[in-house]
């Protein structure tokens, strides 16, 4: 029933904004924070935070063990990472922000992603580390199959081969600022937007929470697919409790028909 009130408000609109979380991949075999068992029960992200990962060789090796047991897979887009693409490529989507860092929208096919929590498909130079101070990079980047390739040859902690300052993958880390320019971009579509769908994001956190919220503010139409309750479902236009993929797959392809 309420994937037919999604495709009635998808068929009405012609500037969608997007917006996924962790749930959008979890189809795709990447557990989301609250999955039990899996890498996030070894792995913590919040005791890695950027000063830990700056300060100790040893939160770099986790680091790097750890984004290698979850992309090493190889994960593939699913249903709803694909309905999106086909939302783009007929016109009506405004923008697609996500919090994810995994690059599947863009396997999808997605362009033009805007990438709130960065990319765990690239790393980048963070520079050297000074005491008491935080580091500034040489602006080197590369594909995250360079540290890998690095890793396997031998070197434990990988360093940027112009400059020797750190490498770190091109994610924000707990404690590492969001860029303001993406933030601005994510909340400038939201405003210019007539409906934005949040997608298996919990809604719990900033900047996650400040989107829907701007969205309400704006008087843009909201929508929320989740398969458990957020804080936002009181205010919500529509709230379809179920699977990424199992809503957004028949409610695209239903509407483009
Ligand atoms: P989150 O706060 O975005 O919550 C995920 C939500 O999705 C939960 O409410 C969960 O019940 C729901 N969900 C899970 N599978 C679903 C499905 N198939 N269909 C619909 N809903 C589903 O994410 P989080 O796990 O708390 O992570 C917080 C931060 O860490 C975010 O920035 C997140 O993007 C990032 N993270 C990213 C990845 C990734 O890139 N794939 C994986 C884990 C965490």
């Amino acid at each position: 029933m309420s994937v037919d009130e999604l495709t009635d408000l998808l068929r009405a609109s012609s500037a969608v904004v997007a917006f996924s979380g962790a749930g959008i991949s979890t189809e795709s075999g990447i557990p989301d924070f609250r999955s039990p068992g899996g890498v996030w029960t070894r792995y913590d992200p919040r005791d890695l935070t950027f000063d830990r990962y700056v300060d100790d060789v040893e939160v770099r090796t986790t680091t790097w063990a750890m984004r290698r047991e979850l992309f090493g897979a190889d994960p593939k887009p699913n249903a709803a990472h694909r309905a999106l693409a086909d939302l783009q490529t007929a016109g009506c989507l405004h923008a697609l922000i996500t919090q994810n860092i995994d690059g599947l929208h863009t396997d999808a096919g997605c362009r033009d992603v805007i990438e709130v929590h960065g990319t765990a498909r690239e790393v980048g130079c963070i520079g050297a580390a000074p005491r008491g101070g935080r580091p500034d990079g040489c602006g080197w980047r590369e594909h995250t199959s360079w540290a890998f390739e690095a890793i396997d040859a031998g070197t434990d902690d990988p360093r940027c081969p112009g400059c020797g300052g750190l490498v770190k993958s091109a994610t924000i880390s707990f404690g590492q600022q969001l860029d303001p320019s993406v933030l601005e971009a994510a909340a400038e579509a939201t405003a210019t937007g007539d409906l934005f769908i949040t997608i298996g994001s919990s809604l719990q956190v900033h900047p996650a929470a400040g989107l829907p919220e701007l969205a309400v503010r704006e008087g843009v139409p909201l929508v929320i697919v989740n398969d458990e309750a957020t804080p936002f479902d009181g205010v919500a236009d529509l709230v379809v409790r179920g699977r990424a993929g199992e809503v957004l797959g028949p409610a695209v392809t239903a509407a483009l028909a």
